[in-house]
Order: C-alpha cells, then sequence, then structure tokens
C-alpha cells in the first residue's frame, strides 16, 4: 500500500511513523519554505508538484493508494490541490486537520477573517504588538510607522517589516512562563496569531489570558469538503488502513 502524505507539520510526521511502522510505503511531501526541515521516516519529496494537474500526474505515475492532506490549516492551496487531484483520480483523500482553538473563560480575543484586518486592528488599537504569525503574511504590518511591533519567526523574514520592530528567531516550543516573560518585557499589549489550533503553541494564548492582553484571532481558511476528515494522526491512519482494507 502506498501512501502520499501532504506534510509539514508534526501530524504529518505522526501519520508517516504510524503508516511506515506499519509497512505502507510512505512518501511524505514538504513544501521546501524551511532550509533545514524536521523529516518524517520514510521517502521525502520536496517542492510544489506545479498546481492541481501537476499533482494528478504524480499520483497517477506512482499509483498511490491513498493521499493524506496533513498540512497546516492555513496552507490553503495545497488542500485544494489536493481535493481537485483526488476527484481527478479517484484515490480516497484524508484531510487531517487539528481542531481549531476556542476561546476560555477570561480570554479577549478579537476574530478577524485576513491578515489585513488584523493589521488594521493592530495598528488603529496598540501599541507594542506581538506577532506570532510566522513569516509569509508580515507585510501588511509593514505600514504602521507609529507602534512596535515584536517579531518571532523560525526563519529570517524575507519581506519589508514595520519601521519600529524587535525580531526574535526561534524555533520553540515557548512554556506559559517564557511568554508571559515576553510579553511583560516589551510592555505587549496586544498578541496576533492564527487559530492554527494545537497543544504546541498554546502557551501564548495562556500567556496572554493571564496578562489580560487581548489576542487579535485569524479566523481559518474555509478548505474544501472531502469525504474523510479527522482530527488526529491516529484517526487518520486508522482510516487509512480501513480504506485499504
Ligand atoms: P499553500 O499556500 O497552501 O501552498 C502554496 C504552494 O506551495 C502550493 O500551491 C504548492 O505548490 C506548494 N506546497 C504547499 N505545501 C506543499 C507540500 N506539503 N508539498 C508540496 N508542495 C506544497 O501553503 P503554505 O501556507 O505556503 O504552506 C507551505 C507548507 O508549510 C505546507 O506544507 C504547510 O503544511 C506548512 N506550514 C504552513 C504554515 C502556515 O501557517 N501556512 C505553518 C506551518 C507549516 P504547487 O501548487 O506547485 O503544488
Amino acid at each position: 500500500m502506498r501512501a502520499l502524505i501532504l506534510g509539514g507539520t508534526g501530524e504529518g510526521r505522526e501519520v508517516a511513523r504510524l503508516l511506515h511502522d506499519a509497512g505502507w510505503d510512505v512518501t511524505s511531501s514538504l513544501a521546501g519554505r524551511v532550509d533545514n526541515p524536521k523529516l518524517p521516516v520514510g521517502a521525502v519529496r520536496i517542492g510544489g508538484f506545479g498546481g492541481p494537474a501537476g499533482l494528478t500526474q504524480w499520483l497517477l505515475h506512482n499509483r498511490v493508494t491513498v493521499i493524506i492532506d496533513a498540512t497546516h490549516p492555513f496552507a490553503e492551496r495545497i488542500s485544494i490541490s489536493a481535493a481537485e487531484a483526488a476527484r481527478a483520480t479517484g484515490i480516497p483523500l484524508i484531510a487531517v486537520h487539528r481542531k481549531q482553538w476556542e476561546p476560555k473563560p477570561r480570554d479577549r480575543w478579537i476574530p478577524v477573517q485576513s491578515m489585513e484586518e488584523a493589521a488594521k486592528v493592530a495598528a488603529r488599537d496598540f501599541h507594542h504588538i506581538f506577532l506570532t504569525i510566522g513569516r509569509q503574511q508580515l507585510a501588511p504590518f509593514a505600514f504602521d510607522p507609529h507602534n512596535l511591533y515584536v517579531i518571532r519567526t523560525v526563519e529570517p523574514p524575507q519581506v519589508k517589516l514595520p519601521p519600529r520592530h524587535r525580531l526574535i528567531l526561534s524555533r520553540g516550543p515557548f512554556t506559559k512562563d517564557d511568554e508571559k516573560k515576553l510579553m511583560r518585557d516589551n510592555q505587549i499589549d496586544c498578541v496576533v496569531t492564527k487559530n492554527s489550533g494545537g497543544a504546541l503553541t498554546q502557551a501564548k494564548l495562556d500567556a496572554a489570558r493571564e496578562l489580560g492582553i487581548p489576542v487579535i484571532m485569524v479566523q481559518r481558511p474555509e478548505l474544501p469538503t472531502v469525504a474523510y476528515c479527522v482530527h488526529t494522526p491516529l484517526e487518520a491512519y486508522e482510516l487509512a488502513e480501513e480504506i485499504a482494507g
């Protein structure tokens, strides 16, 4: 049995391990955005496929039994490609996307639909803004000359940054105490994040809640509807075994 895992996430690596251990022939696909990615077990290919048509060709050529879309919930284009290629080939597609975060009592979230909207709200209402949104979508914040932005990314951003900024390069994970210290040290009055979900990066939300700091929460894009949709790597693995029968 052969699986293509669209990865770039911890979930992708975990599904690769589960299927590999069960004797599947597994290829994980990464976009190639980071220089030293954490690699999953099994074969790895790196780089785009050339849209849905390229992915369709790849699936047929490699006689894939099951496609597993374990990409980040904000990686919208590759999920659309996967859905289209699955339709075109008839190969079953399992989407595994972690549950989104839900606000808890005392959270002060400001939901927004896009990073552009997040940038407008941040520039209008806050002064010391902590951006923990990765490095791909920083551009909308570059136009604010007044406020201070504390920007944390894993790799150096390639885009213009706001004139007043502090850049922190770090991969994490971070504890709640790390996050509280960063927020206090930089007098943060607002956190901007995407609703990625998952336990690994939620310490910033716990810290913001305890310090009473508002969080501008960018909502997830609407992903294509697929027949098999699960929340955890184990569920994806079990479903793949069931489908392969
Ligand atoms: P995206 O906007 O959906 O993808 C843009 C293009 O990159 C796709 O059209 C595809 O090119 C290629 N691509 C994306 N993921 C790929 C994969 N796993 N394998 C092969 N090609 C891929 O995605 P993105 O938001 O730039 O994210 C890129 C990768 O980083 C994803 O794999 C995702 O899981 C990971 N990641 C993203 C985020 C985030 O916040 N967006 C956070 C953590 C990890 P072609 O059209 O040429 O096939």
